[in-house]
C-alpha cells in the first residue's frame, strides 16, 4: 500500500471500504507524520492521539462485523482551534482560553464524530481568527510548509499548513473575511467558504457574527466536497443556519471533472486584479483562465466599482462586532483569571483582559468600540453598512451576466514570517481578493492555481458565486483542477519540497503520538 499520508480522503475512504487498510493504521500513520514534521511546522496546538485511535479502533470494529458506515468513517481530520470540542481543549488561539475544556461540541463537531472520523488535534490560528499569517496566535506562529521561513496564512495557517506537510487529508477552516480561502492559497490547497447559513456555527467561537462561516479544506477539490457535504445542513441550533437542501456539491465536481464547462459563463472582476497584484500572481491567473476557456467556459469581464470600499467597511464591521462577542471574557466565566490581590471585579477584569489578549485583538476591540461609540455610528459603523450594501448590489449586478465569478485569491505569494507583522494595514491588504464575498453572505472557493515564477511559491484562484450556489464553484473547480493536474502531470502538493523528519512535537498531546 502506497504511504497513507499522501493518500486522498476519497482513496482513503475507497482503501477503508474495501479493506485494503484499516482506520487505526491510517489514524496511526496521520498521527506519525505529525511527530515527525510538526516541531517544524506547529500546525497543531493540540494533538488528539489517544482519542483518535480510540475512534478508528471502532471503526474497524464495525467494518469487520459488517456493518453499514458512513462514506468519510475512518478518515481523519484536523479541527481548527476555533471549534469547540467536547473533552478537548479550546483555545481559538488566545492565551485567555488556555486551559479550557468546553463541556460540549460544537453542531460541525459532533457531525463529524457522528460520521466516525477520528479527530487527530486541534488546529493554530490568529488569535480569535483576526489575521492573515497566524502570527497572531498566542502559542507562536505556523510555518508554510513550502518554505519554513514563511506564513502559511490566516488565520486558519494550522488547519492549511497540516494539509499542505501531509499531516492531515482533511481539516475544518472558517472565513471571515478570507481565513480558510487565503491559507488555501499560500499553501497549494483548497478551502471552500460556504453560503452564509450553509453550515452550522453553533459551538464555533464566535469573531464576527454577519460574516462568519464555517468550511471544508482538503487536497483536491472532490475532498473539499466530500467534507461540505458532512459539514453542511439546517441546525434549529443556529438561528441563522438555512432551512433548506444542501447544493449538491459532490455531484457537482464530478459533473466539472467528466464533463467540462460548455454553457458556462466565467466573470472575471476587474477591480481584482491588476494593479498591486505579483506578476507571477497575475500570470498563473491567466493561464487559468485559458484552461477554462479550453473546457468550454466563456470568459467575459465583470466591473464591481464598491469593491474599492470593501476593505475599509470590513475593518469596521469586523471590529464593531467582535468588540461586542469578546465582551464575554471577563474573568468570570471562562479560561484565563489574573487576581492580582485585587478585590473589585472591575480590576480583576481589567488585568485578565491586559493579559491574556494580544496586541492584534486589542486594537480592534479599541477600533471597534469607537466605531460603535454615540456621536462615531453613524458615520463609521452606518457608512460601512451603506458601503456593504453596494457590495450585495455589485454581486448580484455581476452575477446577472456571469454563472460564477473569479480573480486571484490573493495579491501576493506567502510573504516571509515577521515581514508584516507589525504593519496592520500591509497585513489588513492580503484580505483585499477575499472580503467582499464575506460582505455578501455568497460562497468561495481557493483553489491551487500553480507556482509564481518568481519566487516558485503557491498561487491561489479564487471562484466565486451566487447565495445557496455552492455547487458552481465545485463544478468550476473541479473541471479547472483537472486541466490543471493534467497539464503539470499531477496535483501542485506533489511538487512540495519534502520536510525533514524530526521527532520533536511542540503541541501538547493526550497520549502517544507514534507507536
Ligand atoms: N484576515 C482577515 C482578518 O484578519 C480574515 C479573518 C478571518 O477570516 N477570520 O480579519
Amino acid at each position: 500500500m502506497a504511504d497513507l499520508t499522501r493518500l486522498s480522503a476519497r482513496a482513503l475512504a475507497d482503501a477503508l471500504a474495501s479493506g485494503e487498510t484499516t482506520s487505526v493504521a491510517v489514524t496511526q500513520a496521520a498521527l506519525d507524520r505529525i511527530a515527525a514534521v510538526d516541531g517544524a511546522v506547529h500546525a497543531f496546538l493540540y494533538v488528539n492521539g489517544v482519542d483518535a485511535l480510540e475512534a478508528a479502533a471502532s471503526v474497524d470494529k464495525d467494518r469487520a462485523a459488517g456493518k453499514n458506515l458512513p462514506a468519510l468513517a475512518g478518515v481523519p481530520i484536523a479541527v481548527k482551534d476555533v471549534l469547540v470540542t467536547k473533552g478537548l481543549p479550546t483555545t481559538a488561539g488566545s492565551r485567555i482560553l488556555e486551559g479550557w475544556v468546553p463541556p460540549y461540541d460544537a453542531t460541525v463537531t459532533r457531525r463529524i464524530r457522528d460520521v466516525r472520523m477520528p479527530i487527530l488535534g486541534k488546529t493554530n490560528m490568529d488569535e480569535f481568527a483576526m489575521g492573515s499569517s497566524t502570527e497572531h496566535s498566542g502559542y507562536g506562529p505556523t510555518h508554510n510548509p513550502w518554505d519554513l521561513d514563511r506564513i502559511p496564512g490566516g488565520s486558519g495557517g494550522g488547519s492549511a499548513a497540516s494539509l499542505a506537510s501531509w499531516e492531515a487529508p482533511l481539516a475544518i477552516g472558517s472565513d471571515t473575511g478570507g481565513s480558510i480561502r487565503q491559507p488555501a492559497a499560500v499553501t497549494g490547497t483548497v478551502g471552500v467558504k460556504p453560503t452564509y447559513g450553509g453550515v452550522s456555527r453553533y459551538g464555533v467561537i464566535a469573531l464576527a457574527s454577519s460574516l462568519d462561516q464555517l468550511g471544508p479544506c482538503a487536497r483536491t477539490v472532490e475532498d473539499t466536497a466530500l467534507l461540505h457535504a458532512v459539514m453542511a445542513g439546517h441546525d434549529p441550533m443556529d438561528a441563522t443556519s438555512l432551512d433548506e437542501p444542501v447544493p449538491p456539491v459532490v455531484e457537482a465536481a464530478r459533473r466539472g471533472r467528466e464533463d467540462g464547462l460548455a454553457g458556462v459563463k466565467v466573470g472575471v472582476i476587474t477591480e481584482l486584479g491588476g494593479e498591486g497584484f505579483q506578476a507571477g500572481v497575475s500570470q498563473r491567473f491567466a493561464e487559468a483562465l485559458d484552461h477554462l476557456r479550453s473546457a468550454g467556459a466563456e470568459i467575459v469581464e465583470v466591473s464591481c466599482p464598491s469593491f474599492a470600499y470593501a476593505l475599509a467597511a470590513y475593518y469596521v464591521i469586523l471590529p464593531s462586532e467582535a468588540s461586542s462577542n469578546l465582551a464575554k471574557y471577563d474573568a468570570v466565566r471562562f479560561g484565563l483569571r489574573v487576581d492580582d490581590g485585587d478585590t473589585t471585579i472591575e480590576r480583576v477584569m481589567a488585568a485578565t483582559r491586559a493579559r491574556g489578549f494580544g496586541d492584534e485583538v486589542k486594537r480592534r476591540i479599541i477600533l471597534g468600540t469607537y466605531a460603535l461609540s454615540a456621536g462615531y455610528y453613524d458615520a463609521y459603523y452606518g457608512s460601512a453598512q451603506k458601503v456593504r450594501t453596494l457590495v450585495q448590489r455589485d454581486f448580484a449586478a455581476a452575477f446577472a451576466g456571469a454563472d460564477v465569478l473569479v480573480s486571484p485569491t490573493c495579491p501576493t505569494t506567502a510573504f516571509k514570517l515577521g515581514e508584516q507583522v507589525d504593519d496592520p494595514l500591509t497585513m489588513y491588504l492580503n484580505d483585499v481578493a477575499t472580503i467582499p464575498a464575506n460582505l455578501a453572505g455568497i460562497p468561495g472557493m481557493s483553489l491551487p492555481a500553480g507556482l509564481a515564477p518568481e519566487d516558485g511559491l503557491p498561487v491561489g484562484f479564487q471562484i466565486l458565486a451566487p447565495a445557496r450556489g455552492d455547487d458552481r464553484l465545485y463544478r468550476v473547480g473541479a473541471a479547472l483542477e483537472a486541466a490543471l493536474d493534467a497539464a503539470r502531470g499531477g496535483t501542485l502538493l506533489a511538487s512540495a519540497p519534502e520536510l525533514a523528519t524530526s521527532s520533536k512535537v511542540t503541541a501538547p498531546s493526550r497520549g502517544p503520538v507514534s507507536k
